[in-house]
């Protein structure tokens, strides 16, 4: 279960490292909307507040021409209009009429030349009124701003719209730009660029748009960008952008990896665990059937991790196998069973210990030395052990396999057949192989129920261990009526949970010495030893 979570993590965080490759497109999106955004809102600001200073500048012009003069179209009055002009920046003209547009006077004593292209409109906070209107040869529309003097007569000033020529405004203009001057009623004033696209857009998010107004004056300035286009000014940042997202993508998987790698799923941490001696060996003992003695143990091994988790084989051997760790983890176990045991077996000298090899312990002839290493000058001694191997998977029939064997013969120690039965193994297997101890799979003692008199696979099994002159130890007894069942039919060795669990080696060295200590213990086992063989 939870090694599938880690590679359900593990896949997520791959997943999760792509995330800003993809995200690119959409954050580079968002750059650009935002950058673009504020050009635009900039550029817009500037063109109505150019229209307002102008528009107001007029507005102040008018109004002190008006209060300099005591009355219109007098000397001062074109005086006043002409220094006005040539004082201001933006002002073209100064010109008196009646309410129905007949010019009285003006600055420069001729007749003004222009055109309304609009209804004179209220500027809310203002007396004068203000105009749209085309002056003279301008392509420019300008803005008239009038004064009412007396019942009858207006007093104008026309100021240009903006400061510069239609054609000089389009080449500020960015490609498929579009900027339009309005009158807040909808009277268009000035457009440049095509607005069609932009008034016909599916979605706010086809274009980058700004509007403005110019102060108090009725008008609308507004501009448009279709996204693309902004966007597309954009290529340098999105090869920078992509760069980048690969980095941390790569950044990220090397972090989630590395995650994975110091997690603790047994997988990935077991050859540390190997090296930290946290792979404990637990000690079942083997019991005498007829005496009750303890004759020997198997070793068997649980992963004592540093938090107080103890995880069972069965999470990690099957790795260990395929991943060969198993060979240093045998090394590592053999150790540690030299220095527990060390001195039980000065005590009881006859003490079989059996240890489980695996079936890449037998492709290299390593095995043999380091059994040598680490059990020559120990206490132990090298017929105390017995090396186990599974029938389930079965040997290779080949010269390291031989030599393996017959080396560790050769030191005195002993070779016992593992869950025997439940392989593909048959009387020649066994006998090439050279296999003193049958280990009788635990399938086959369950077969004793209680009130049995029978088990032919069983007794079959006892009397084929019998013909190859093997010792025979019953493996998982759990009842009493089948420690009876298995005594009546001779089998004198047995080990399981009736006896004892796997112990730490504490608790299995006071029960050996417990067992073996009442009575003088070395004759018996004597007694024991030779009715086994
Ligand atoms: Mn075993």
């Amino acid at each position: 279960m939870k090694s599938k979570f880690s590679h359900v993590l593990m896949l997520l965080g791959a997943v999760l490292a792509f995330v800003p490759i993809i995200a690119v497109d959409y954050l580079l999106d968002a750059y650009v909307q935002y950058r673009e955004k504020a050009e635009a809102q900039r550029y817009v600001e500037s063109i109505s507040s150019h229209i307002n200073s102008s528009a107001m500048d007029g507005v102040a012009a008018l109004r002190q021409v008006i209060a300099a003069s005591p009355s219109l179209c007098t000397a001062t009055f074109v005086t006043n209009a002409q220094e006005a002009i040539e004082g201001g920046l933006n002002l073209k003209q100064f010109l008196v009429e009646n309410l129905d547009g007949v010019q009285y006077c003006d600055a420069y004593g001729r007749v003004v030349d222009y055109s309304p292209l609009s209804q004179p409109l209220p500027v809310p906070g203002l007396t004068e009124t203000m105009a749209v209107v085309k002056l003279g040869e301008m392509d420019m529309p300008a803005l008239k701003l009038s004064q009412t003097f007396g019942e009858t007569r207006r007093v104008s000033t026309f100021v240009p719209l903006l400061g510069q020529s239609e054609s000089a405004l389009n080449d500020t203009l960015p490609d498929a730009a579009m900027m339009r001057v309005t009158l807040t009623n909808g009277l268009s004033i000035v457009t440049l660029g095509d607005p069609t696209g932009f008034d016909r857009r599916q979605s706010s998010a086809d274009y980058i748009s700004a509007q403005g107004y110019a102060g108090q004056f009725p008008i609308k300035v507004e501009y448009a960008l279709p996204f693309a286009m902004a966007r597309s000014g954009y290529a340098d940042l999105d090869v920078a952008f992509t760069f980048i997202a690969c980095l941390a993508s790569a950044v990220f998987l090397i972090l989630n990896l590395s995650y994975v790698r110091r997690s603790r799923v047994p997988a990935f941490d077991l050859e540390r665990a190997i090296e930290r001696n946290e792979i404990k060996p637990y000690y079942q003992p083997v019991i005498n059937l007829r005496t009750g003695e303890l004759v020997g143990c198997e070793v068997l091994c649980r992963w004592e991790k540093r938090n107080g988790q103890v995880i069972p084989p069965g999470a990690f051997i099957d790795y260990a196998e395929v991943t060969g760790l198993a060979i240093p983890m045998t090394v590592s176990l053999m150790q540690q069973v030299r220095n527990d045991l060390g001195d039980l077996s000065r005590t009881l000298p006859n003490m079989k210990i059996s240890i489980n090899l695996f079936e890449g312990h037998f492709r290299d002839v390593g095995i043999v030395e380091d059994v040598q290493a680490i059990f020559g000058q120990s206490p132990i001694s090298f017929r105390q052990l017995v090396f186990e191997i599974t029938e389930r998977r079965p040997l290779t029939n080949s010269m390291t396999t031989t030599s393996v064997i017959s080396g560790l013969h050769a030191l005195g120690a002993r070779l016992a057949m593992d869950d025997a039965g439940t392989g593909h193994s048959n009387l020649a297997y066994l006998a090439t192989l050279g296999v003193d101890v049958i280990k009788i799979d635990r399938i086959f003692v369950d077969m004793i129920k209680p009130g049995t008199t029978q088990v032919p696979v069983l007794d079959g099994l006892i009397a084929m261990a019998k013909d190859l002159d093997c010792e025979i130890v019953a493996e998982g007894v759990e009842t009493e009526e089948q420690a009876l069942y298995l005594r009546s039919r001779g089998v004198l060795h047995a080990q399981g949970y009736i006896f004892a669990p796997a112990l730490k080696v504490g608790a299995f060295k006071e029960l050996a010495l417990a067992l073996n200590s009442a009575s003088n213990p070395q004759p018996r086992l004597e007694v024991v030893a030779s009715a086994a063989a």
